[in-house]
């Protein structure tokens, strides 16, 4: 079977932007299963000659504040038990947040590989928000934007690099 990276993070740090980006058309139809949650799309994408599925995670958007931390938390648990490769998402704009704490103590926890994307880095001046991200303590964070589509190459070579 193809190896699984999932992209994991609070809402609308760009998940599914960057998904997209990723996948192209390469939308899988997945059946509904027993505990298959719906609010997950899975794709396949490729690169440097590795095929793998690609997970999104946390599609249904939610209100409030305990709803929120407990929908990141549940998918990061989902996201643990199905990828190989873990795409932790963060927003340079927003800064890092205690949703970003949470789910960094759950992938933390989980000794799965981590990659830090930190999306929203919209022009190079921006480049410096990515090093707060550093002490989630998960290696260098990448900086991306999902609006210009840059650093996707630099994201997809540190999650294939892992697999
Ligand atoms: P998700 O909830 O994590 O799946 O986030 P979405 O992909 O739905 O994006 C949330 C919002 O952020 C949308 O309004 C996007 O257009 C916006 N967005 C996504 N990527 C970028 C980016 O690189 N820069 C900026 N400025 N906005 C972005
Ligand atoms: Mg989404």
């Amino acid at each position: 079977a193809r190896p699984v990276i999932a992209i994991v993070g609070r809402p609308n740090v760009g998940k599914s932007t960057i998904f997209n980006r990723i996948i192209g058309d390469r939308l899988a139809i997945v059946e509904d299963k027993p505990g298959v949650t719906r609010d997950r799309l899975y794709g396949t994408g490729e690169w440097n000659g590795r095929a793998f599925n690609i997970v999104d995670t946390g599609g249904i958007e939610i209100e409030g504040e305990d709803e929120i931390m407990k929908s990141v938390r549940m998918q990061a648990e989902l996201a643990i038990e199905e990828a190989d490769v873990i795409i932790f998402m963060v927003d340079a704009k927003s800064g890092l947040t205690l949703a970003d704490e949470e789910v960094a103590h759950i992938l933390f926890r989980s000794h799965k590989p981590v990659v830090v994307a930190v999306n929203k880095v919209d022009n190079q001046g921006r480049a410096d928000d990515v090093y707060e991200f550093y002490g989630l303590g998960f290696g260098e964070p990448i900086g991306i934007s999902g609006s210009h589509g840059t650093g996707i190459g630099d994201l997809l070579d540190a999650a294939v690099g892992k697999l």
